[in-house]
């Protein structure tokens, strides 16, 4: 069973497969197998089509903890009720809504009666 390529934080991650394990791996861009350091399992990764589309759009957003992708229906992001399965459009569009909140002095978007990354990120 693969493990999923995941983008949390800025970082590439792939979350164990094996049942109670709770395991979690940094990956290099295209690593195919991926060892958990927790409970040894050896395991493919999946990664989406175009991960470097994917880096290349969420590193024009300036906080690294708003730079996160998830494959459609992972665990995590349905769990968290995040967006899941977005396209690299669907992430300029999420970038551009939010980024008067990214600009220095920018305020929460609650009070500008926007949408605010702070239900985005876990
Ligand atoms: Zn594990």
């Amino acid at each position: 069973m693969p493990v999923r390529a995941y983008v949390n934080h800025s970082r590439w991650v792939a979350d164990c497969v094996r049942l109670y394990c709770g395991g979690a791996e940094l990956l290099r861009p295209g690593q195919s197998v991926v060892w958990c350091s927790n409970c040894t399992l050896v395991a493919p990764v999946e990664w989406p089509g175009d991960p470097q589309a994917i880096w290349d759009e969420l590193m024009t957003r300036p906080v690294p903890q708003t730079r996160n992708w998830y494959p459609r229906d992972h665990e995590v992001a349905v769990r968290h009720g995040i967006p899941h399965g977005q396209t690299v459009a669907d992430l300029r569009e999420e970038a551009a809504a939010h980024a008067h909140e990214l600009m220095p002095g920018g305020a929460p978007a609650g009070l500008e009666g926007g949408t605010s990354w702070r239900g985005l990120l876990r």
